[in-house]
């Protein structure tokens, strides 16, 4: 088993509107990282666990910083980035994603002064990180304890933050801390606690210690640390926003950041197919090729149609952070638990593709075993996104007027500064979902959306009847499993989005989504994919929504009893996709 790679476009790199990955300074770094020496580099990181300096001056050499830099960081090239680097190594690109994540903050709410020190020393070959998390707190940063105290004109700063991406080796740090004391008994959720902390830019100095790195299952080359701040001091100028901001500033970043790691989840998924693909289209234990067997095409065909479905959601949620900026937040969660949870299933389907050769660590699917674990967990974990989803599920209000308007700024806006995107007024993107594919399946005419508005008005109603029945409030498993099926449903309208021609026609983009040299085939097995997702993920959700109905009492079993949904026959789109993993 080698390492990818040939000319092959990844799906995100087929999918996202524009062909980034063709611009420089993208282009240079999808060159390099897929050069054999770069792999090799790659597969002894993972053998070592060391730092990826090498690799990372090699970046920097192609430019890296300019991506990042506060005057022209953009969420459509930095997601094309992360899915670029997250197809060779999570390591690697968690390393350098953690740079976007801790800098968000500057980008939305940064002085000048601020984004010119972080200009800079990106250009200088400075890291960042991003320091929210307190081991004992874990996802519930209301009751994190680490505390700038205002001293004369400016702050000293106490506590420790654990697991941090870059907590040894980043020099720029971003950090969350308590600026007024916890009130006595007051609730950790208290309205007023969420002004009881701020951002700070704080670079290394004196009273900043770096605390021992932690082996990790997944991303074993990055630099997961500590920083202990032991009487630091800062002056005013540290301040990111204004005192009292920095919950709030968080709960922004984050809305953005979590495009980013659907990135992460698409490259991994991409990544996971090329070698599975690569790999069964060679081997032969019998007559001819594994690939040839029957059980062997189907995983191959369920790794595609998932490929597919996560670079769609991935690419929509982070073209919708550059036409919203924070306001694309519930698309961003969405899809960041949709995408984790699919690129899992497909990194799944790959290793019983490769069978003893996904365990063996000189060859490179371990790492997207392991690495694909950690999209999920970061950044928010699976549960904490379910649970700002389900409100959302009971909250949609039917839209005002055409739903297709935004969705053609969606992909029709070009890549602009985050800087930018955060000046636009706060809107939050959040229609209903069941209106948004029925007026996309009327325009298009697409079977497949049609099925998909079925299953969104039937979850709709379900949730509506639970809430009724008081079941909703009363199990919060109840809550998760609407939420998550509504952010599948959502994955599958984008990949119909930008993988079926009469829907890309209705959006204002090119009929066919962009192929690559080799790849001829490509377009037509995303068209398959998405059509094949809709009927087998659709399939899969109608009998959850039944199951879910059953729990949440008669009268939602009833709404599906009456269900809108009709099962979308996709035996062509199949086929189509059973004869392209086995001849590409
Ligand atoms: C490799 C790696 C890199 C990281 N990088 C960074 C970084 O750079 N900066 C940083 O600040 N942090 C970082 N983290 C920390 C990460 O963000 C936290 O681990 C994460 O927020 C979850 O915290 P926890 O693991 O302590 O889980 P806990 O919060 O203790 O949760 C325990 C369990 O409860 C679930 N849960 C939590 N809330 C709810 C809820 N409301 N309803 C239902 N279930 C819930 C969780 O999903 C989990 O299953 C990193 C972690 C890892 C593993």
């Amino acid at each position: 088993v080698t390492a990818v790679d040939d000319e092959y476009e990844s799906a995100w790199q087929r999918l996202a509107p524009g062909a980034l990955h063709r611009t420089r300074p993208l282009s240079a770094i999808d060159a390099y990282l897929r050069e054999p020496e770069t792999a090799c580099a790659l597969a002894e990181l993972e053998r070592s666990g060391e730092y990826p300096r090498g690799l990372l001056s090699d970046l920097r050499e192609l430019s890296l910083a300019e991506l990042l830099v506060p005057e022209r960081a953009a969420s459509p090239e930095l997601g094309t980035l992360n899915a670029m680097l997250a197809r060779h190594s999570g390591s690697l690109a968690i390393t350098v994603g953690v740079n976007a994540l801790a800098l968000l903050p500057v980008y939305l709410s940064g002085t000048d002064t601020q984004r010119e020190l972080v200009t800079r020393r990106l250009r200088a070959g400075a890291a960042a990180s991003l320091l929210l998390t307190e081991r004992e707190h874990g996802s519930n940063l209301l009751r994190n304890q680490a505390t700038a105290w205002a001293d004369g004109d400016g702050f000293v700063l106490d506590g420790a933050k654990q697991l941090i991406n870059g907590g040894t080796e980043h020099e720029i740090l971003v950090a969350l801390l308590r600026t007024r004391p916890r009130a006595a008994g007051a609730p950790a959720a208290a309205t007023a606690a969420f002004r009881d902390f701020t951002l700070f830019l704080v670079e290394r100095r004196p009273g900043v210690v770096p605390l021992a790195r932690h082996a990790t299952l997944p991303a074993r080359a990055a630099d997961i640390s500590g920083v202990r701040l032991d009487g630091a001091r800062v002056g005013g100028q540290a301040v990111i926003g204004r005192v009292g901001e920095g919950f709030a500033l968080v709960q922004k970043t984050l809305m953005i950041s979590r495009g980013g790691i659907c990135a992460l989840a698409s490259g991994a998924a991409s990544g996971a197919l090329r070698i599975a693909l690569d790999y069964a289209r060679e081997r032969a234990i019998y007559r001819g090729p594994i690939v040839e067997m029957g059980a062997i095409a189907e995983h191959l065909v369920r790794m595609a149609a998932l490929d597919v479905v996560v670079a769609a959601a991935a690419v929509k949620a982070a073209f919708a952070a550059n036409r919203f900026g924070s306001g694309a937040g519930h698309l961003g969660a969405a899809a960041k638990y949709a995408c984790c949870r699919f690129a899992e299933e497909a990194v799944t389907e790959g290793r019983y593709v490769l069978g003893a050769q996904a365990l063996l660590e000189d060859g490179p699917y371990p790492r997207f075993v392991r690495d694909v674990l950690l999209y999920g967990v970061f950044d928010g974990t699976s549960h904490v996104l379910l649970d700002q989803l389900s409100p959302a599920l009971l909250r949609q209000d039917p839209p005002q007027g055409s739903t297709l308007e935004a969705v053609r700024e969606i992909y029709g806006t070009p890549p602009r500064p985050l800087v930018q995107a955060a000046l636009e007024p706060w809107r939050p993107y959040a229609p209903a979902l069941a209106p948004r594919c029925a007026e996309l399946a009327r325009a298009s005419g697409s079977e497949a959306v049609a099925a998909l508005a079925g299953l969104a008005q039937t979850l709709a109603a379900v949730g509506r009847a639970a809430k009724e029945s008081g079941s909703w409030d009363a199990d919060q498993a109840l809550r998760f499993e609407a939420a998550a099926l509504l952010a599948e449903l959502e994955a599958l309208l984008a990949a119909c989005e930008l993988a079926l021609p009469e829907c890309r026609r209705v959006l204002g983009l090119d009929e066919r989504a962009r192929i690559g040299a080799g790849t001829t085939g490509d377009a037509d097995a995303d068209h398959a994919a998405a059509e094949y997702a809709v009927e087998w993920l659709g399939g899969r959700i109608a009998y959850r929504l039944r199951e879910l109905a059953r729990a949440a009492g008669p009268k939602a079993e009833a709404e599906t009893a009456a269900e809108a949904w009709r099962a979308h026959s996709a035996v062509d789109a199949h086929d189509r996709l059973r004869a392209y993993v086995r001849e590409g």
